[in-house]
């Protein structure tokens, strides 16, 4: 590629909207223009490298058995309607009439008409383990759409999803798409942990998050110094769900199943821990767990459950968060509340930290360290707090950190949620039929681009890693008027060329300090450097971006060392 014919406007000034460095670049770089609020077009530079880590996520699905496929951007709303997610979805769903007033959505995830494809192929458990794939755009309402590509409302997104005959088939089909995940990221170049994450059970071995380490990152997470253990904090967007108008909620009604959400119950109980709060549950006056609120990613689930013990001993996934309130239940004095009684469950690091640490409210005071029901008894439990820095970690006590991620990736044990609601399943060994177990796996393609350069930048822009910059190597002439420099710059940009090297000659007439400063700013690994020095003396500076080394090649050197 020819500079002079690369569409790739930089700008000289920070853009007043961008507020964090991956946005600010990406704009001043000419990588993304803004369409509409959280709606971008992809400028060629910024469209390179998201094929390039669409490719290594490509090669890294079908290694681990990934089949690629396309699925329509527009899905009927019966589907939605049968999974009983079209009113749950709630704002973050596009919604579209045709002209005959027939409802679509605009997909904001496809387990819906995934399960819909499946259970209409698929008959026999011969057949699976089934993955399939597809990298696409798609859309969701977000309330604050920020940060340029890190939260818009139309992002690209690499979703699979797996069905399996069985929980042991799920968990196979769940590892290999954790361990392709951290292949995938790694190659990327990026500096990450996976992290346990909502919607788990006790444990939190149904969700990862693989979070890319950022101090921008809207992720809370807490890190061991010691062991891997990591988990993530409650997320910042749960806070802006705003509590419903109605809070006259008596007890009674709260726990009867046609009741309102899990905010009407925070607000009715004035918890003060509204944020954090995962589930509550009920408990009769024989501590039976009778009811139990969940907010989940995206929805909210009303479960009734016979009793706590019940609860603890579900093993489907959809009912871990129940299995975690069930969990709690068991073991902690909750909150008494005339004949009834609630636990609250905060979330997945809250979880874990049990047995390590728990609040009360009795004078303020916490207490480290506790079991709470040996040590508190029938006291009343209001609050649960956080995982804090210098906390022992759950795993193995040593003291944890709290850092900041992006969520880059998830990867989701979904059981038989979608398949029972959905009807879909297979014949077993034995003829019997049974639901599909499924497992849902996504990756923010292009967040993930901007998380690489929120880890990697410095004053004069961004620095890409080798495997995902839109070109690996930058020629600058520093005189293109100079034909003896030009015609040494062709040769060595056709030899890199042959050689596969993704290369760029700048062949622009600019100054050279101009030519130097856009290579910083769009941050291609390396810069070759053709002057004087290189003509006079064979002397070719190459420079590499991130760490500034320069290094001093023969003419020679480059037409032997790529050939
Ligand atoms: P978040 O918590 O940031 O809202 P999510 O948990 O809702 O993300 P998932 O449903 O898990 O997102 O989607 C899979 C992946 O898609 C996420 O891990 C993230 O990398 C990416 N993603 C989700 N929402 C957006 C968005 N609005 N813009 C860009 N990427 C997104
Ligand atoms: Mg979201
Ligand atoms: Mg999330
Ligand atoms: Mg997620």
């Amino acid at each position: 590629m020819y500079a002079s014919n690369l569409y790739a406007p930089t700008l000289r000034e920070v853009p007043a909207e961008a507020e964090i460095p991956s946005h600010q670049l990406m704009l001043r770089a000419g990588f993304i223009r803004k369409a509409a609020g959280g709606v971008y077009t992809y400028l060629p530079l910024a469209w390179r490298t998201l094929r390039k880590i669409e490719q290594i996520i490509r090669e890294e699905m079908d290694a681990a058995g990934g089949q690629e496929i396309a699925m329509p951007i527009m899905q009927p709303s019966e589907l939605w309607k049968e999974s009983g997610r079209w009113e749950v979805f709630g704002d973050e769903m596009f919604k579209v009439n045709d002209r005959h007033g027939r409802e679509f959505c605009l997909g904001p995830t496809h387990e819906e008409i995934i399960t819909d494809l499946v259970r209409n192929e698929i008959r026999s458990y011969k057949q699976l383990p089934v993955l399939l794939y597809q990298i696409q755009n798609k859309y969701r309402d977000e309330i604050r759409p920020r940060f340029g590509l890190m939260r818009g409302r139309e992002f690209i997104m690499k979703d699979l999803y797996s069905f399996d005959k069985d929980e042991s088939g799920l968990d196979i089909s769940y590892q290999k798409m954790y361990d392709a995940y951290t292949n995938i990221f790694n190659r990327c170049g990026l500096v990450f942990r996976p992290v346990e994450a909502d919607g788990g059970a006790i444990g939190g071995s149904n969700t990862h998050e693989f979070t890319a380490l950022a101090q921008t990152g809207e992720s809370e997470i807490a890190v061991c110094t010691k062991c891997d253990y990591a988990a993530n904090n409650e997320k910042a967007e749960l806070a802006l769900i705003e509590a419903p108008a109605e809070t006259e909620l008596a007890l009674e009604k709260v726990a009867t199943p046609d009741t309102k959400t899990i905010e009407a119950v925070i607000e009715y109980l004035n918890l003060p821990i509204e944020k954090s709060i995962k589930a509550v549950a009920f408990e009769d006056e024989h501590d039976r767990l009778i009811c139990a609120f969940v907010r989940g990613d995206h929805e909210v689930n009303e479960v009734k459950l016979q009793n706590a013990v019940e609860a603890v001993s579900l093993r489907m996934a959809d009912e871990n968060v129940i299995t975690a309130a069930g969990g709690v239940a068991g073991f902690m004095s909750p909150i008494g509340l005339d004949r009834k009684k609630a636990v609250v469950v905060v979330d997945q690091s809250v979880m874990a930290m049990k047995n390590a640490c728990c609040g009360a409210n009795e004078a303020d005071k916490h207490y480290i360290n506790a079991n709470p029901q040996r040590d508190f008894g029938e006291a009343i439990v209001k609050d649960i707090r956080l995982i804090a820095a210098g906390d022992p970690c759950p795993h193995c006590g040593a003291p944890v950190e709290i850092t900041r991620g992006i969520e880059i990736g998830q990867v989701f044990k979904l059981g038989t949620k979608y398949s029972n609601a959905m009807h879909a399943g297979f014949l077993d060994e034995n003829g019997r039929e049974k639901p599909f177990v499924m497992g849902c796996y996504g990756i923010g393609v292009s967040r993930t681009m901007s998380a690489a350069i929120e880890q990697l930048h410095d004053e004069n822009g961004i620095i890409w890693p080798k495997a995902i910059a839109p070109y690996e190597v930058a020629i600058v002439p520093i005189n293109a008027k100079d034909e003896a420099q030009m015609e040494l710059a062709e040769t060595i940009y056709q030899a890199l060329k042959n050689a596969h090297v993704d290369v760029l000659l700048d062949d622009r007439k600019e100054r050279a300090g101009v030519k130097f400063k856009d290579a910083d700013l769009i941050g291609y690994p390396v810069r070759i450097t053709i002057g004087p020095k290189a003509i006079n003396e064979d002397n070719i500076e190459t420079k590499v971006r991130k760490t500034g080394e320069i290094f001093n090649f023969t003419k020679e050197n480059y037409l032997v060392k790529v050939q």
